[in-house]
């Protein structure tokens, strides 16, 4: 058996024009790929707003469900949260990253055989006191 009938639209034709589907006793499904296929375009056409209001009712689900996590989560962390942010603060500021600074100082007109590792690290500590002053003078400002 190599064609069968379209339920939909009652042509004969060769399985390759039907879609697989193992639900279906013969492994093929009821009606042909374009009858189908226009089923599903006229259901988006007939439905346009039922196919958004799906998507956007999915996004405000999520949406809550994540601030109720996060306020849920700040509640009980607390004080536990600001360390964290104080902490990847002082992380990021010592974390100057090598191919940062280098570019820093190919800014300054150091060229690439001038920038050793060396001089990448002279340059985090420069960097670093800078900061540390720059904090310094926030702190005393107040
Ligand atoms: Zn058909």
């Amino acid at each position: 058996m190599n064609s069968k009938a379209c339920t939909k639209c009652g042509a004969i034709k060769p399985l390759s024009e039907f879609g697989k589907n193992k639900r279906f006793k013969d492994g093929y499904q009821c009606g042909c790929k374009d009858c189908l296929n226009k089923e599903r375009r006229d259901w988006s056409k007939k439905n346009p707003e039922k196919n958004k209001n799906f998507k956007r009712e999915d996004a405000i689900k999520h949406k809550k469900r994540y601030i109720e996590k996060s306020t849920e989560w700040n509640k009980n962390a607390g004080d536990h949260r600001k360390k964290i942010a104080r902490k990847s603060a002082a992380q990021s500021c010592l974390k100057l990253k090598e191919y940062y600074i280098a570019k820093l100082l190919a800014d300054l007109g150091f060229t690439p055989e001038l920038i050793t590792p060396e001089l990448i690290e002279l340059k985090r500590e420069q960097l670093k006191i800078l900061r540390l002053s720059k904090q310094l003078k926030k702190s005393c400002a107040r």
